[in-house]
């Protein structure tokens, strides 16, 4: 038995027609950049998200770039953030200019824990010492709070209500990181529409996936949108040539955005196998192996399962028992953004984020993609089980 972790291949065979001929759509029609189809794929993910613009662009990386940029993020202003994510979270604060502030995690969701975020924003304000902050960066200039990046790992939101709360409280700007959740639910309302300005990405291995890279940003306010449309085209005025603010390249192919369009078509019924398919891991792993930590969703959320990750003290054994059976795991993510070597100018030592770091020490990642079958689930737990005994 060989499985991928995750499967590309079983879609592509499945839409190749529609992919194929929207392809050669393109090809004849020959707009290649900011072709027709990009319109129609804004239009689509707007609609699904209830948000008034959806702006595709670049990558996952570029649309969390952007969102700092067209929000005015830059030296001297701090933005808060979770260590327990893919290093573009963090990476994005810096290249604006601005200074990454870490705060720890929820030791259920892994998701940044309101009531950290409180307490470092209050702990740049008074200096009091109640959090740990980046210390040579604070030396040099006072920080500005400006904003929150809050991501939605493995799928699912995070705790956007009280986040909003603190937010308030603090003049923060919320940006919601959801390159792994586009599908997702917090208290009913869809992924994308959690913060000021949402981010995700169609990185192939994303819940929605197009086939290079591929991502969008999202926002309800008008004016924002302008900006975003104008920073994802070097920052365009009205002219095309006239330039009238710091922008990039930030454009999404036309074929990807047509690919996309095929994609989202079977994208519900993907969204409901995942559903299945993490209820049903949830459900064998409790009966033959409760001494893992399985994945819990808060009430009323709807995870988009990017990714199945539980937590085990002997990770290494059982990872390696699943090896030498054929099936393969990752770990997301085995080093905080914290201790990241491109970080260390900040300061920031082990320790300073305890549950960041514990779970980075257990966490590991079971294959997920929609086209599993609930027989691979089925031995796939089996030889977890398997591991976990032989190894205890
Ligand atoms: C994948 C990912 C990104 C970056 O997306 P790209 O499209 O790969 O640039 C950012 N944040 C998180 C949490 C991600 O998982």
């Amino acid at each position: 038995m060989r499985m991928p972790f995750i499967d590309l291949k079983t879609p592509y065979l499945y839409w190749q027609q529609d992919i194929r001929a929207c392809i050669d759509k393109v090809l004849e029609h020959g707009q290649y950049v900011m072709g027709p189809e990009v319109e129609e794929l804004e239009q689509s993910l707007s609609e699904r998200v209830g948000v008034g613009h959806a702006i595709a662009c670049s990558s996952g990386t570029d649309a969390l770039l952007m969102a700092l940029m067209a929000l005015g993020i830059g030296p001297g202003d701090a933005v808060f953030t979770t260590p327990f994510s893919f290093t573009a979270t963090a990476e994005v604060i810096q290249l604006a200019g601005a200074t990454p502030v870490f705060v720890d995690i929820d030791p259920v969701t892994y998701n940044l824990d309101p009531e950290a975020l409180d307490t470092a924003v209050r702990a740049l304000a008074f200096g009091n010492g109640s959090h740990p902050l980046p210390g040579p960066a604070l030396e040099q200039a006072g920080l500005t709070p400006r904003a929150v990046i809050a991501v939605n790992i493995f799928g699912q939101p995070a705790d956007y209500d009280r986040i909003q709360q603190v937010a308030d409280t603090h003049g923060l700007a919320v940006v919601e990181d959801a390159a792994q959740s586009f599908g997702a639910q917090y208290k009913g309302r869809p992924s994308c529409g959690l913060g000021r300005i949402a981010c995700t990405s169609f990185f192939p291995a994303k819940p929605l996936g197009c086939y290079g890279d591929g991502g969008a940003v999202f926002t309800d306010e008008d004016d924002l949108a302008d900006i975003l449309r104008s920073i994802r085209n070097h920052g365009s005025g009205r002219d095309k040539y006239d330039t009238v603010r710091l922008g990039l390249n930030g454009r999404l192919d036309t074929i990807q955005a047509a690919i996309l369009l095929v994609k989202l078509m079977g994208f519900p019924a993907e969204m409901s196998n995942r559903q299945h398919l993490a209820g049903l891991y949830s459900r064998l792993l409790a009966e033959s192996c409760p001494e893992l930590v399985v994945p819990a969703v808060a009430e009323g959320s709807l995870s988009a399962w990017a990714q199945y990750s539980v937590q085990a003290e002997n990770r290494e054994a059982i990872r390696k028992g699943l090896q030498d059976a054929g099936i393969p795991t990752a770990i997301y993510y085995a080093r905080p953004l914290h201790l990241q070597p491109v970080m260390a100018p900040l300061g920031y030592r082990p320790g300073d984020m305890p549950v960041s770091e514990r779970v980075a020490e257990r966490i590991f990642s079971l294959p997920m993609h929609p086209y599993l079958s609930d027989v691979q689930v089925g031995e796939i737990v089996r030889e977890v089980a398997r591991a976990a005994s032989l190894s205890t």
